[in-house]
């Protein structure tokens, strides 16, 4: 398929789309549009897959996020075991990495102390550890979601960690940080590192054009999140892969290029780094 747009992050498969997701689906294959499904633990990571396995123009990423469903490690024999039998959807291990938001937000509150901090930070490193392994394993790249919140710095473990498994691994070791909203610097060590950004569609209302400016078009993505964070002039609706073009727009307005070119740049970004 030739795709206009790619939205690398999604989450069709919400409750909320349940009876629109297909038509949404062909919708976008209609306009050429492509998406990547985003698991965040086991159920949804199997709901990304059979999502996938019905639309050409959609893909699937498998992982555990690092706050959401506390409950479950990283299942490696269940991922396993969907990686193999979909080996031409699935193109993405995560949405994994580090949230500092919520534990250090419930440090702040006193809804947890010291101890339980350092806990839930080594409880989220092992569960992202496992999963870089696993990608590389797999020779798969990562998605992945970094949050840090005041000095809680989820960037810097984050980049440590990845740091460790380069030196290992080497060029095996991929990753996208996902709906990327830091400032220009931390998007440097990103790029340095030979990894990648996607924006979301926060980019079309916040000011990030010194952060898009710092990261070369060669390095970036776009994504919307769906359902969340909607661009301009969609704000305060559910955002769907339909919206991309907002943020292929922009990127083109802050790097003062030709909208046709950025846009041809960025399908070749998600074919090579993705190999859809
Ligand atoms: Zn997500």
């Amino acid at each position: 398929m030739n795709y206009n747009y790619f939205d690398i992050h999604s989450h069709l498969t919400e409750s909320r789309f349940e009876g629109a997701r297909d038509e949404i689906a062909k919708e976008m294959a209609t306009q050429g549009i492509g998406t990547i499904s985003i698991g965040v633990d086991t159920k949804e990571s199997q709901a990304a897959v059979d999502f996938a396995n019905k639309h050409e123009n959609v893909f699937a990423s498998i992982g555990q996020h690092p706050v959401d469903n506390k409950e479950e490690l990283f299942d490696e024999d269940f991922y396993q075991r969907l990686l193999d039998q979909n080996k031409n959807e699935i193109v993405c291990i995560g949405e994994c990495g580090l949230d500092y938001y919520w534990p250090k937000k419930e440090l702040l509150d006193g809804e947890r102390d010291a101890e339980s901090f350092a806990t839930e930070k080594g409880r989220q490193r092992d569960l992202f550890v496992r999963q870089i392994d696993f990608a590389v394993k797999n020779s798969l790249p990562l998605m992945l979601h970094v949050r840090s919140y005041e000095d809680a710095d989820a960037h810097k473990d984050a980049f440590d960690i990845l740091d460790e498994k380069q030196k290992e691994h080497g060029g095996l070791v991929r990753a996208n940080f996902h709906f990327f909203t830091e400032g220009p610097e931390i998007a440097k060590e990103i790029v340095k590192r030979g990894f990648t950004v996607s924006f979301p569609g926060v980019i079309t209302f916040a000011d990030l054009d010194k952060t898009i400016q710092a990261v070369p078009l060669e390095s970036m993505f776009t994504e919307t999140d769906s359902p969340y964070a909607a661009p301009k002039p969609f704000r305060g609706k559910d955002a769907t892969p339909l919206m991309i073009r907002e943020m292929v727009q922009k990127i083109a307005n802050v790097k003062e290029r030709n909208k046709q070119e950025v846009q041809v740049a960025l399908v070749k970004n998600v074919e090579d780094f993705f190999n859809i």
